[in-house]
C-alpha cells in the first residue's frame, strides 16, 4: 500500500465533477486500498479521491468508526472503534429527508471545522469493491459522512456550504495549518475529519 498525498482546498482537482468508475479493477481495489491507508494515517473517517489526486467516483468511508460512534451516542461505552474501511463506487443518493447539522471537518480543509446544514436520512445506492450493487438506508454520522463526500466526488467542499465569511477563515486556516506542517510535520495528526 501506499500513502498518497492529500489535496488541500484550493487545488482544482477538488472543485472537477468526477467520472463514474467504468470497471472495477487491479488499478481501482489499488487506489481504494491506498486512499484507506492514507485515510486511516491522516486520522479521517471518510475520503473520496479527488482528495488524493484522482477524479474518479471512489469514496472510503470507516464504518467500524460510525458503529463506534453509533454506540456512543446511543449512550452504550463501546470499546476501542476498530478500523473498517468499505469502499463505495458510483454513489448516487436515491432519496433524502429531514434536517440536521453537525460540525464538520475535512482532510483537505485541516485545521478546521463548521455546522454544515445537510439531509438528516438518506438512502444510498452504490456499488462495492466486491463489484455488487447495495442500497442502504442511513442517519446520523453515517448520513453527514455519505453526503460530505459524495459532494467530494461532486466538486464541492464542505466549506462552499458555509457562509463567505466563515469560508474566507476556513481558507486562511488551511493556509495557516500548512505553513506549520513545514515547520513541524507532527501537525498533520490534527488534520481529523469527523472525529474532534
Ligand atoms: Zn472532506
Amino acid at each position: 500500500m501506499t500513502l498518497l498525498k492529500i489535496k488541500t482546498a484550493g487545488d482544482a482537482v477538488l472543485k472537477k465533477k468526477a467520472r463514474p468508475v467504468a470497471a472495477i479493477d487491479d488499478s481501482i481495489k489499488k487506489l481504494a486500498s491506498d486512499m484507506a491507508e492514507t485515510m486511516q494515517t491522516a486520522g479521517g473517517l471518510g475520503i473520496a479521491a479527488p482528495q488524493v489526486g484522482v477524479s474518479l467516483r471512489v469514496i472510503v468511508i470507516d464504518f467500524g468508526y460510525l458503529d463506534f460512534e453509533k454506540a456512543e451516542s446511543a449512550g452504550e461505552k463501546p470499546a476501542e472503534p476498530e478500523f473498517r474501511p468499505v469502499t463505495i463506487i458510483n454513489p448516487e443518493i436515491l432519496d433524502k429527508s429531514g434536517v440536521s447539522s453537525i460540525s464538520e471537518g475535512c482532510l483537505s480543509v485541516p485545521g478546521y471545522r463548521a455546522p454544515v446544514e445537510r439531509a438528516s436520512h438518506i438512502k444510498v445506492r452504490f456499488t462495492g469493491i466486491d463489484g455488487k450493487e447495495r442500497i442502504i438506508e442511513a442517519e446520523g454520522l453515517t448520513a453527514i459522512a455519505f453526503q460530505h463526500e459524495i459532494d467530494h466526488i461532486d466538486g464541492i467542499l464542505f466549506i462552499d456550504r458555509i457562509s463567505t465569511l466563515k469560508r474566507g477563515i476556513a481558507v486562511k486556516k488551511v493556509k495557516k495549518f500548512l505553513e506549520d506542517i513545514e515547520e513541524d510535520g507532527d501537525k498533520v495528526e490534527n488534520a481529523l475529519y469527523g472525529k474532534s
